[in-house]
C-alpha cells in the first residue's frame, strides 16, 4: 500500500521546514498566529507556538525551550502579530517537555499570564522539583535499562540523563490544572481540552469544533511519529495510551491540524491511520525478531531492529531512547499476550 501523504496547509510552511530553515510567523487565520520558536540542539529546529487572539490580549498554546534565542523569538513573533509579551494572559501547555514547557515561567514573570497543564504531568514538575527526587530518578532510569540487559552504562548516557534533568527542574509550577473535555473558557474561543496520554502522560491536544482546527502538540504531525517509551515517569504500557489517544482524536471534525513541529496539514484521520500502521508494522517485526531469537533482552531486540541508520551509527543517548521505545512495544505486546517476559536480570522476552 502506497504510503499516505498529507497535504500542508501552507506549502511555504512545509518548504521552509524540509529546507532547512525557520518558516515565517503567519496569520493562519483571522484572530489566530503561527509563531515559530526556535529550540537549540534539536533536529526538531522549532515550535510551532500558537498565538489566540482574546478581547484584551492573546492566549497562547506552548512556550518554547527556556533560551534567550528562544525568548527574543516569541517577542518578535508577538509583535509581528500586534501584541507585546506583557498581553500575554495565559499560556496552555500541550506537554511536560522542555521545548513546549520551558519557557512558560518566564512568560508568567513577564505577563503575570497563568499557566496550564495537565495534572499527569504536573504531578512530574513536582517529582523532578528537589535533588533527592532527581537522583532516585536517575536510579530508577539505571535500574530500568538494567533490566533491558543495556550494557555497561557509558559515561555519556549518564551525562544525557541528567542533563535533561536539569532542563525540567527550572520549570514552572501551573496555575491551572486541565482535565479531559474541559473548556478552556477563553472569550471569542470554543476550545476544549483532549486527554492524550502516550507521548507523555499528561498530553493535551485542544480542539476548537467552531474553526474546525485541532492543536496537536506533539501528538499527529504531519511527518514524524512522536517517541512513545517506558520510562521511570511514563506508566507502564504508554504504547497502549498513545494508541487509545490516537483513537480519541480520529474521529474530530477538523479541517486543519495545527501541530507543534514541522508544519499544518489538512488530513487528521488519514494521518492517524497511518501512524497506527505505522505502530502495527513495528509490533509485528519486534515479535518476529523475539522469535527467531528464541528468548531475547529488549535490548537485543532494539539492535536488531531496523531503524533510521545503521545501529553502529547511533549516538549512545539515542540508543537508549531507540531501547525504550522498544520497551514500550514489548509491553504492549506483553499486554496483550503475545509475548511474555520472564523476570531476572535482565528480563527476557519470548513467544508464548
Ligand atoms: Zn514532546
Ligand atoms: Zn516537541
Amino acid at each position: 500500500m502506497a504510503k499516505f501523504v498529507v497535504t500542508p496547509a501552507n506549502p511555504a510552511q512545509r518548504e521552509a521546514w524540509v529546507g532547512g530553515t525557520i518558516p515565517g510567523v503567519e496569520r493562519v487565520r483571522p484572530g489566530l498566529w503561527s509563531i515559530p520558536v526556535p529550540i537549540p540542539i534539536n533536529p526538531l529546529r522549532y515550535v510551532l507556538v500558537y498565538a489566540l487572539e482574546l478581547p484584551d490580549g492573546v492566549a497562547i498554546i506552548d512556550a518554547g525551550w527556556n533560551t534567550d534565542e528562544a525568548y527574543d523569538a516569541l517577542v518578535a513573533g508577538l509583535g509581528v502579530a500586534g501584541y507585546a509579551i506583557t498581553d500575554v494572559k495565559g499560556v496552555l501547555v500541550t506537554h511536560i517537555h522542555p521545548d513546549h514547557y520551558g519557557l512558560a515561567g518566564r512568560v508568567r514573570e513577564s505577563s503575570g499570564a497563568w499557566i496550564a497543564l495537565h495534572p499527569a504531568d504536573a504531578r512530574l514538575v513536582r517529582e523532578r522539583y528537589d535533588d533527592e527526587a532527581i537522583d532516585s530518578l536517575v536510579q530508577r532510569e539505571r535500574a530500568l535499562l538494567r533490566r533491558c540487559g543495556v550494557p555497561d552504562l557509558t559515561l555519556d548516557d549518564l551525562a544525557g540523563a541528567s542533563m535533561m534533568i536539569r532542563h525540567m527542574v527550572t520549570m514552572a509550577r501551573p496555575d491551572r490544572l486541565v482535565e479531559d473535555g474541559d473548556d478552556l473558557d477563553l472569550p471569542g474561543w470554543d476550545l476544549r481540552a483532549i486527554w492524550t496520554p502516550g507521548h507523555s502522560p499528561g498530553h493535551l491536544c485542544f480542539v476548537s469544533p467552531g474553526r474546525k482546527v485541532l492543536f496537536s502538540g506533539d501528538h499527529v504531525l504531519a511527518k514524524i511519529t512522536p517517541i512513545v517509551a517506558v520510562h521511570p515517569q511514563s506508566g507502564p504500557n504508554p504504547l497502549a495510551d498513545y494508541l487509545d489517544s490516537l483513537d480519541a482524536v480520529r474521529k474530530l471534525e477538523v479541517e486543519e491540524v495545527l501541530p507543534a513541529h514541522e508544519y499544518r496539514f489538512l488530513e487528521l484521520a488519514e494521518r492517524v491511520d497511518t501512524v497506527m500502521a505505522h505502530h502495527d508494522d513495528r509490533l509485528a517485526e519486534i515479535e518476529r525478531v523475539v522469535g527467531e531469537a528464541g528468548a531475547a533482552a529488549c535490548w537485543d531486540v532494539a539492535t536488531r531492529l531496523t531503524w533510521s541508520r545503521p545501529w553502529e551509527t547511533i549516538p549512545p543517548f539515542m540508543r537508549r531512547s531507540a531501547n525504550n521505545e522498544t520497551l514500550a512495544h514489548l509491553a504492549w505486546l506483553e499486554a496483550k499476550g503475545r509475548l511474555v517476559k520472564e523476570p531476572g536480570e535482565p528480563d527476557l522476552w519470548r513467544l508464548p
